[in-house]
């Protein structure tokens, strides 16, 4: 099976809900650095609460350190992200006058906010098309393709951008990390009820 195949049954049955609900980039910023190894819908949660306290990147640049970890303290790594969070916010101020760049090689240099943060950044903004190489969409392919085990993620990327026929990569990335939440998880996957128990090499 090839990846253009994958896409069509993943079309087919798997129906990605995407997480990060915003009104502004600052919200969209906030929740995407929460979200780092955090379940997403939590971190969007926690995020919705945190912006009703600090409205802006001023608001957020002047917060007290310890306040910021009080209110995100339910989420994992919550003394990193408020850190992130206060550099994030000086960073913006600093270096983009308190506006919230649009370009990938600068959305990169906001703490918090890595390759994968920044083309999700770009591809809800921006309606961007990317190869998104998360835990997820990584564990899924090796899976699939075991001879790739030793693929690093640009080579993970080419692996897609070159064989995805439509080129439609933010959808295939989308579809692929939700089939890796639901059916090719980590830990237990179920392949019993997978699409692809006859093709995947896993384990055999
Ligand atoms: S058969 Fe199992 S390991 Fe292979 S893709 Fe499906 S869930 Fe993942």
């Amino acid at each position: 099976m090839n990846l253009t195949n994958i896409e069509k049954t993943l079309c087919l049955n798997i129906n990605h809900a995407e997480s990060f609900i915003f009104n502004t980039k600052y919200e969209l910023i906030i929740k995407l650095i929460l979200s780092s190894s955090t379940n997403e819908f939590r971190a969007c949660e926690i995020g919705n609460e945190l912006i009703k306290d600090y409205c802006s990147i001023d608001d957020l640049n002047r917060a007290d350190l310890k306040d910021l970890e009080f209110k995100i303290k339910k989420i994992g790594f919550y003394r990193q992200k408020a850190l992130r969070l206060k550099k994030a916010a000086q960073l913006i101020i600093q270096k983009f006058n308190g506006v919230i760049p649009s370009k990938y090689d600068d959305l990169i240099l906001i703490p918090g906010i890595g390759q994968k943060s920044a083309k999700k950044f770009l591809s809800l903004v921006e309606d961007s098309n990317y190869v998104m190489v998360d835990t997820h969409l990584r564990r899924v392919i090796k899976r699939l393709f075991n001879s790739f085990e030793n693929l690093k993620d640009n080579e993970i990327e080419k692996f897609v951008i070159d064989n995805i026929e439509n080129k439609n990569l933010t959808n295939f990335s989308n579809l692929v990390t939700s089939f890796g939440k639901d059916f090719c998880t980590s830990l237990k996957p179920k392949c019993s009820i997978c699409f692809f128990k006859n093709f995947c090499n896993f384990d055999k």
